[in-house]
């Protein structure tokens, strides 16, 4: 069972609370009461936070859908992209300047249909960066239709009678593309997920984090209560050390009765991409400072 955080969150940071604010905004929350985005976020935060990053030197690549919404709950450089095209926005941000920490967040529907070509290829291409899947197991912001990791059987709004085809489990997905940073969460335990980020922030390459999210309004196979009594905690295994892909995905494999949370897999010796291009190696300059100003007034004399 998580442990519940009792003290308010500035107070746990200490003397880092001042960073911690900056990534705080005014803007109007619209999630519903209850929504799994506002732990989610909370733990993103706390964990920029404890790692030390300024906002100046962070990126945000939302997608579209309920987590897209806080795109503006968050203070910082924010980008808010089409339906799942989160990861070609934040792997073209993160090429172009390799000094950003990007950091994408996606939904199941954006990443498990539309854009799953998207994480298929981030994954091989090992990119900079941390994207962070959120998980609900529906389209929520369109009112609750099923997506591809909707329970089967399960009637959503698209269909009444229940969901007749089977989900895919996300995290053993992806590892099974020869991954090189994997994890799992919940959005009930902002200390569990704040532990996973802090890490996943450290990863030199593509760090995957499902976050098992509730979604009270829509979703009512999972609600939090159900999650509660199931999750179980990697790290409570003694014998467990992310560095198997097999025993990972055997892990990662049950989503009904005993689900794993916490880091599957993680391989920090593979280069990432940016690493793998020969051209750019000893290179102390990034393609950003290297963009030169192009006169093109010779070329428009033709138009004028
Ligand atoms: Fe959150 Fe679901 Fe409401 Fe969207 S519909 S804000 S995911 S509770």
């Amino acid at each position: 069972m998580p442990k519940t955080t009792k003290k308010s969150d500035t107070t746990l940071l200490g003397e880092k609370s001042g960073l911690y604010k900056l990534y705080e905004t005014d803007q109007v929350i619209t999630w519903c009461a209850g929504c799994g985005n506002y732990g989610i976020q909370n733990a993103l935060k706390r964990a920029l936070t404890l790692e030390n990053f300024d906002i100046k030197d962070v990126l945000f690549v939302f997608d579209i859908g309920c987590n897209g919404n806080g795109s503006d709950k968050i203070g910082g450089y924010t980008f808010h992209g089409l339906h799942g095209r989160t990861i070609p926005a934040a792997s073209g941000a993160s090429l172009a300047n390799p000094k950003l920490k990007v950091i994408s967040s996606g939904g199941d529907g954006a990443s498990m249909s539309e854009g799953i070509n998207h994480l298929v290829h981030a994954v091989r291409s090992n990119y900079p960066m941390m994207f962070i899947h959120h998980n609900n197991l529906n389209y929520a912001l369109t009112t609750g239709q099923a997506s591809a990791t909707t329970k089967r059987g399960f009637p959503m709004n698209s269909s009444p009678d229940g969901v007749i085809i089977d989900p895919i489990n996300p995290t053993e997905f992806v590892l099974n593309l020869n991954p090189t940073f994997v994890a799992r969460s919940f959005s009930g335990d902002i200390k569990h997920m704040t532990k996973i980020m802090r890490q996943a922030l450290k990863h030199k390459g593509f760090a995957y984090v499902e976050i098992l999210q509730v979604c009270p309004t829509y979703n009512k196979a999972t609600p939090q209560k159900w999650y509660l009594d199931r999750v179980k905690y990697l790290e409570d295994l003694k014998e467990y050390k992310p560095n198997n892909l097999e025993k990972a995905k055997k892990y990662s494999h049950d989503m009904e009765n005993e689900i794993y949370l916490g880091v599957f897999y993680k391989d920090e010796k593979q280069p990432n991409f940016y690493e793998r291009l020969e051209y750019r190696k000893n290179l102390q300059t990034s393609p950003v400072e290297e963009v030169q100003a192009y006169p093109i007034k010779e070329l428009l004399k033709e138009f004028t």
